[in-house]
């Protein structure tokens, strides 16, 4: 097996076991992409939820946040474009009857492209060494030239073609290319059809009343539609925003990579509502101030790249993503788009409603355009936890597994672990815990050897572990673990609340943005 794939088991494993994330409905053999959050996984994600809404939000003084319903009127989806265009491509295999996203077959065929290309730079640099120009080489090489143009060809042919909606051209190009199934080789292909991502259901007590209506795909639509309710009762001045964190649903084609593509996931969505023709200066704003709110988590630089996008969709002017390098190669972590007044005027087309601004120094009325940003958090959550997963071989050759989470992002930032219960330890350790419950989530435990504990506490990711032993009662000193450096030190108890608070609170990330 592919040591990537053994690393990406190892981490669902240790998700599940440790109480981060467990399949959906599991006693019932699991419902396919859809996951439940464990007590640990529902800290971890409430934490960079605050992450977020700290940043965006309470960080910026033209930004509010909204809690919009998932259920909206029908229409909505109608004028969003989503009950006629949100579809995907999709094809089976008609031997091993798997389903595939006909558009993602080509992109990892041109990612292998790519791959092989990265190849022959690695070898030329080694060989090269300091007098090697990367820069030059990729633009002289003919054997990365060609990967390259080869790749843009294929691409651009499917964009169009999915373009005009000639989907018979998009299987042609796969046969063409003779793209096999991953898993069993396989080259016999059903035609390729679109299939609409939407979860409908119903609303009202009898079948004839009924109206049919759609699991949200996006919350930016109870943004949109919330547009002048919002800036009429904030008395916001253009240009400001409007945060939402919600559910969202897709009826995804194919969901095989944990929670990086779910049927039922969060989304963290801010609409940036400018005037028009300043629409592109914010969406570059916007694309760097998005990145370093990533780059403060820590996780490496290295790890992030912008993807800019050259076919656009139909309601956007320019579009990129922030694409993260995953267990399972660089892909999609948040969509930053300059959508244009292409969703307000919609709305005003479909509900016969104004949406618009009056702009007091231009002395006119308009609908104003609209940068967004859009993160899934379920995408965050596993950047997060699969970056911070390690193992590590200690001095003594010993090891261990540490979870070296953002000490602000820990679902449990210090655990309280009296050496034994009896003799009075462990009542004093309730007495630190009951103290300092009111500003961190906090762990007590006195089972189990100390060693023990500490791998517990190391697997979850907690900053601090706190031990109480017989001097504690008498001195009202304690030794404190730090989770990555593993240094023990003999602290005042009266000091525990700062010194916990000084490596967690949110700030230490906030400022870094
Ligand atoms: P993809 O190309 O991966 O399907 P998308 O371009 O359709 O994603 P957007 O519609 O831009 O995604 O949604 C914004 C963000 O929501 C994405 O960047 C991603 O983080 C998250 N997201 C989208 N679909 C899913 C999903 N099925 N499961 C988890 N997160 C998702």
């Amino acid at each position: 097996m592919a040591k990537q794939e053994d690393v990406f088991k190892k981490l669902i494993s240790h998700a599940k076991e440790y109480g981060f994330i467990f399949p959906s409905s599991e006693i019932y053999d699991g419902l396919s992409a859809i996951y439940d959050y464990g007590q640990n996984g529902a800290e971890l994600k409430n934490n960079i939820k605050q992450y977020w809404w700290k940043a965006m939000v309470q960080l910026n003084d033209n930004i509010v946040g909204i809690d919009s319903a998932i259920f909206m009127h029908p229409t909505i989806w109608k004028a969003s474009g989503h009950v006629d265009a949100f579809n995907d491509p999709l094809i089976d295999n008609k031997d091993s009857k798997k389903r595939f996203r006909a558009d993602v077959l080509i992109e990892d065929y041109c990612a292998k492209l790519e791959e092989k290309a990265q190849k022959e730079i690695e070898k030329a640099a080694k060989r090269f060494g300091d007098a090697f120009d990367k820069n030059e080489f990729e633009n002289t090489n003919p054997r990365v030239l060609e990967y390259r143009e080869k790749q843009k060809t294929i691409l651009s042919r499917m964009a169009q073609s999915l373009e005009k909606e000639d989907l018979a051209d998009v299987k042609a190009l796969i046969e063409e290319l003779e793209i096999a199934d991953p898993d069993t080789g396989s080259k016999n292909w059903t035609d390729v059809r679109q299939f609409n991502l939407m979860f409908g259901t119903k609303l009202g007590a009898s079948a004839d009343t009924a109206t049919d209506l759609y699991l949200r795909p996006e919350t930016a639509q109870g943004i949109f539609v919330n547009f002048l309710n919002v800036q009429k009762t904030s008395r916001q001045k253009l240009p400001f925003g409007i945060a939402q964190i919600g559910k969202a649903f897709r009826n995804e084609i194919v969901a095989r990579q944990f929670i990086f593509r779910m049927r039922e996931f969060e989304q963290m969505e801010m609409q940036y509502f400018v005037p028009p023709g300043t629409e592109l200066g914010f969406y570059e704003t916007w694309k760097e101030k998005r990145l370093n709110w990533h780059l403060a988590l820590g996780l490496g630089a290295e790890n992030y790249k912008f993807h800019d996008h050259e076919k656009l969709a139909h309601y956007a002017n320019a579009a990129a993503d922030i694409e993260f390098k995953f267990p399972f190669g660089f892909k999609e972590l948040e969509g930053i788009h300059s959508r244009t007044d292409f969703d307000l005027s919609a709305h005003e087309k479909h509900s016969g409603r104004k949406l618009q601004y009056f702009d007091a120094e231009r002395n006119e009325n308009y609908v104003p355009y609209v940068v967004e940003t859009s993160v899934g958090l379920d995408r965050l959550f596993l950047a997060i936890f699969s970056n911070s997963l390690k193992d590590e071989v200690l001095e003594d050759g010993s090891e261990r597994t540490v979870l070296s989470l953002p000490p602000a992002l820990a679902p449990v930032k210090a655990a309280i672990l009296p050496l034994m219960k009896k003799d009075g330890l462990g009542e004093y350790g309730e007495k630190i815990f009951n103290d300092l419950k009111y500003d961190f989530n906090m762990i007590y435990e006195d089972k189990d050897s100390i060693g023990k504990r500490y791998r517990r506490q190391d697997a979850i990711g907690t900053p601090f572990c706190i031990t109480i032993d017989h001097d504690s009662l008498t001195d009202n000193t304690v030794t404190l673990r730090d989770r990555d450096t593993m240094k023990q030190e003999r602290v005042a108890v009266a000091d525990l609340r700062r010194i916990i608070d000084e490596k967690t609170n949110f700030r230490n990330l906030l400022s870094k943005i």
